[in-house]
């Protein structure tokens, strides 16, 4: 299976010699709206690179549809850390938008992890991103407007996916947690200002930067953490790598 020149985030910043602890376990699938990766409580068997579509972690309570937490596209990991701590699925993983991902079974990605303080260390970072996409949800539940949050969302959505965003308002109103009719209403608000143009069964974004003018401080909150977790990461690596290199390597670490 390829993975150099990868559009799966994870796997094209794994160094050639960690692509080469992944490759062999490495099988595709077709991921179809609707799937359900695995569910709240699940054990995790598998851990997914996405190539396109779209995934959203839910979580439900009782008598209420699950509501959308994070998202995860080709710029992301599913099910790693469950996989890494052996631990049962805190949340569901349901596809949202049909495409592609790379599969591993969890034990492979462990060993994975346990092999290469590198991919440890990138798995970490992606991680720290997911964490921090969850944190900056739930205060943005907490103290923003609907109109708001709905912007946050169709932008998170159109930085993995592009323009023409192939979901119902009632998907996007069960991932707000409120009902179709909020989301229609404002909608129909967007939609007087030019910023995006409602079809059946999808939403297309007219003016991005509108979009974002509308939209709270969250997104860009979580987008510049991420940048800054990748950014201080590579400088790391780039020094462990030099460091590794300069470094007499002891017999006693030679593979018989
Ligand atoms: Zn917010």
């Amino acid at each position: 299976m390829q993975i150099s020149g990868d559009p799966n985030r994870f796997l094209s910043l794994a160094s050639t010699i960690d692509q080469e602890l992944l490759r062999p376990s490495m099988m595709a699938i077709e991921m179809h709206a609707g799937q359900c990766l695995y569910a709240s409580g699940d054990e995790v068997r598998k851990v997914f690179f996405p190539h396109s579509g779209l995934v959203v972690m839910t979580m439900s309570i009782h008598n209420r549809p699950a509501a959308g937490i994070v998202l995860i596209g080709n710029d992301g990991v599913i099910g790693g850390l469950s996989a890494t701590a052996c631990a049962p699925a805190n949340c569901n993983a349901e596809v949202l938008i049909s495409g592609r991902a790379t599969w591993i079974p969890a034990v492979e990605y462990r060993f994975a992890l346990a092999q290469s303080a590198a991919i440890s260390n990138l798995a970490a970072r992606f991680d720290n991103a997911l964490m921090a996409q969850a944190q900056q949800t739930a205060l943005c539940n907490a103290t923003h407007h609907v109109q708001a949050r709905f912007c946050r969302w169709l932008l998170e959505i159109y930085d993995r996916t592009g323009s023409t965003i192939p979901l119902k308002q009632a998907t996007l109103g069960r991932m707000l947690g409120v009902r179709r009719t909020t989301v229609t209403m404002v909608s129909v608000r967007l939609e007087k200002d030019g910023v995006l143009r409602s079809r059946r069964g999808s939403i297309e974004i007219m003016k991005r930067d509108d979009l974002e003018r509308h939209c709270c401080e969250c997104y860009q909150r979580a987008k510049s953490f991420a940048k800054t977790v990748f950014v201080a990461g590579d400088k790391d690596q780039s020094l462990a790598t030099a460091n590794a290199a300069a470094a007499p390597v002891p017999t006693s670490a030679v593979r018989q």
